[in-house]
């Protein structure tokens, strides 16, 4: 495995990264902080030999950073990166802006090294059974599909998320179900129309909208963080049959699928994985023998391009053409 230096002593890597790194192998070297003290309560949590505030001493020792920080950091921190020669795997969103991303690509590219962005949902073995019934015909062609990714946000992480640069439903939850659709249909939007749902504030809590993927084919999501009794739901309407998973938008290892067809409904049977360490083992093979990365810079960048564009029609109140990238 790779060495891996952490940069930001949050949530996500306490929960779900460093069990994820180091079951796919990986060694991690170091974590840094904007706060020395809980660096030095993760690397001592985890047994972590070193805690520090500085990136350049963090990613010393390193082959790849983790970067976990507030969305607002990620662009700073991924170039400063990219400039040392480590491989960089980043949270979404990818940045909070187009140009950003655009020059976090660019850097990427020059340097020679990989980007990736942590779209697990990717890895979830429920997408990835989804993805097969739709490649192998199961459905027919798909006429649409229809997400739910309504949930409670809990109290601890009701900080940064709720005010200031890149907080708000659409940059946290939409890029991901953004993404996911573009994996399971292997195409992009074209367009989007969006509304904001729930209490006016800013930034918005919750966001309902069609994206538009060409004259037969469109999805409709929707996201919330303030809807305790939210279930997360995907659904894949086709020509010839129709998908349904539930509970299966989280980190967790979990969902269910049913395939409605001719013959009725079959409960199909799911070999459930932690996805964060199928997508650090990809991210490994990636740098080790240039393994394809699952959800690259570029596709990071798309999700954001797609949620800025959701972001627009909401707030305008028309549809808004998705920016293309290269
Ligand atoms: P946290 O709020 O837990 O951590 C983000 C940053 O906030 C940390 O790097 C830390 O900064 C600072 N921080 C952490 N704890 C505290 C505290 N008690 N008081 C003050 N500041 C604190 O964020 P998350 O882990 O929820 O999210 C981090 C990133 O990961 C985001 O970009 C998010 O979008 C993404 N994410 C992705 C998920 C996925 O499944 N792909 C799931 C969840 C989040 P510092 O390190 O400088 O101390």
């Amino acid at each position: 495995g790779l060495r891996w230096a952490l940069i930001g002593a949050s949530t996500i890597a306490r929960e779900r990264i460093v069990a994820a790194i180091r079951a796919a192998g990986g060694n991690i070297v170091a974590v840094q902080s904007g706060n020395l003290e809980r660096a030095e309560a993760f690397a001592a949590d985890f047994a972590l030999p070193l805690a520090t505030q500085h990136l350049a001493k963090a990613v010393a020792n390193a082959d790849a950073v983790y970067i976990s920080s507030t969305n607002a950091q990620h662009c700073a921190q991924t170039l400063q990166a990219l400039d040392t020669g480590c491989h960089v795997l980043c949270e979404k969103p990818i940045a909070i802006d187009l140009a950003d991303a655009r020059r976090m690509i660019a850097a990427a590219g020059a340097a020679g090294r990989i980007l990736a962005v942590n779209h697990h949902l990717r890895h979830n073995a429920v997408h990835r059974k989804i993805r097969d019934c739709i490649v192998s015909g199961q459905i027919g062609t798909p006429r649409a599909v229809i997400i739910s990714n309504a949930g409670w946000l809990p109290g601890h992480l009701r900080g940064w998320r709720l005010s200031g640069p890149g907080a708000g439903i659409v940059l946290d939850k939409t890029v991901h179900d953004i993404d996911l659709l573009r994996f399971l249909l292997a195409s992009d939007p074209r367009s989007v129309s969006a509304a904001f749902s729930g209490p006016n504030g800013e930034p918005p809590h919750a966001i309902m909208g069609i994206l538009d993927f060409g004259p037969t084919l469109s999805a409709q999501f929707h996201d919330d963080f303030d809807a305790p009794f939210g279930q997360t739901r995907l659904e894949v309407i086709g020509d010839a049959g129709r998908l349904i998973a539930e509970d299966c938008l989280s980190g967790r290892p979990a969902g269910s699928l049913t395939l409605h067809d001719q013959s009725g409904p079959h409960i199909l049977s799911i070999a459930h994985h932690d996805p964060y360490a199928a997508l650090i083992d990809n991210f490994q093979q990636a740098a080790r023998n240039g393994a394809p990365i699952a959800a690259s810079g570029r596709d990071g960048a798309i999700a954001l391009a797609t949620a800025l564009a959701a972001i627009q029609s909401a707030t305008t109140g028309s549809r808004t053409q998705i920016e293309n990238l290269p």
